[in-house]
């Protein structure tokens, strides 16, 4: 497609069109990749379901399918919690995290055992474990959930946000792996609080539950579409965007880059948010994942929409 037949988001109504012929095939496709089971709340999760919306330049939003659904944002909600972060503590938070993609899964304990406790960045689960742990300090945990809880509000100018408690739990009691990621970092003497704390708070922000409308809306700050709010710096965003793109999708990363083009960041519970600086914030649902733990045909989406929109920012056309 040439760039002057290509659907823009100067021209919402083309952009439109195909963006129901990109949801229409999403939601006929009989391929719908695997929820996941080990959280059990996910895994009763009817993965015939898709949803998506975006946020345009013009201050427009489009939404398709099943945008007004609330799902668990899970590891999405990483994106936020490295922005409350970075606004607290700075560049001090490299101390304890690194900026690095890693090769193997977002759970492994391998990868924290070969780096010596420092997480290779902060949106594999270790990472965010520290990262939830850095923002608890000084303060009790229901302190810096509420910290989280506010950013994602205030993101997404809606108060209508809440966590599922019932998910957080069942997460508290199944969530084995991540444990061992927090009892592997109080040892290495990289977890300021009790592995009780730290875990209970990250297990908290996981079950945040919105929809795509409010995601889309959330993500507006990365994608520059919210001018005037100081919400998070500017240098804070290019940073945030830079690690959505090298690390936003685990050992799928790359994957992504090369397929899609622009910064993201997924979550077990099917969601993507996605943005295209200065031009769109995107969220996208669909339970179904990927052998990364990315959602399926949310990917699937998000490339045709880049391919039509020639919105990769590695192209040069
Ligand atoms: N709460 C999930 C976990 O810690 C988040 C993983 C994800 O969404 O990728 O395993």
């Amino acid at each position: 497609m040439t760039s002057s037949c290509r659907p823009s988001a100067d021209d919402p109504a083309a952009l439109s069109a195909a963006l129901a012929g990109i949801v229409d095939r999403m939601c006929r496709d009989t391929d719908r990749g695997k929820v996941a089971d080990y959280i059990p709340e996910l895994a009763c999760v009817d993965p015939r379901q898709f949803g998506l919306s975006i946020c345009l330049c013009d201050g427009s939003q489009l939404n398709f399918g099943d945008a007004a659904t609330p799902f668990s944002i899970q590891s999405v909600s990483k994106a936020f919690t490295l922005a409350v972060a970075l606004g607290r503590f700075g560049e001090g938070l490299w101390r304890r995290v690194g900026r690095e993609p890693s090769s193997n899964a977002f759970n492994s304990v391998v990868d924290l055992e070969l780096e010596q406790g420092k997480p290779r960045n902060p949106f594999v689960n270790a990472g965010a474990i520290v990262v939830t742990d850095e923002i608890m300090a000084g303060r009790a945990p229901r302190d810096a959930l509420a910290e989280i809880l506010w950013f994602v509000r205030a993101a997404a100018g809606d108060n209508d946000i809440f966590i599922d408690e019932s998910l957080a739990r069942s997460e508290k009691v199944t969530g084995h792996r991540n444990w061992s990621l927090a009892h592997f970092l109080k040892s290495s003497g990289n977890l300021k609080h009790d592995c009780e704390l730290s875990l209970g708070t990250y297990f908290h922000q996981c079950a945040i539950e919105m929809n795509c409308i409010q995601l889309a809306r959330a993500g507006r700050f990365l994608a520059g579409l919210n001018a005037g709010d100081e919400l998070v710096s500017s240098n804070h965003v290019r940073s945030i965007n830079a690690l959505m793109m090298t690390c936003g999708h685990y050992d799928g990363s790359g994957e992504f880059a090369y397929r899609v083009g622009f910064p993201g960041k997924s979550g077990v519970g099917g969601g993507i948010m996605a943005v295209v600086p200065g031009k769109a914030s995107i969220a996208v649902w669909s339970p179904g994942l990927n052998r990364f733990g990315n959602s399926r045909l949310g990917t699937i989406a998000l490339e045709e929409l880049s391919l039509a929109a020639g919105w990769s920012v590695f192209s040069v056309d």
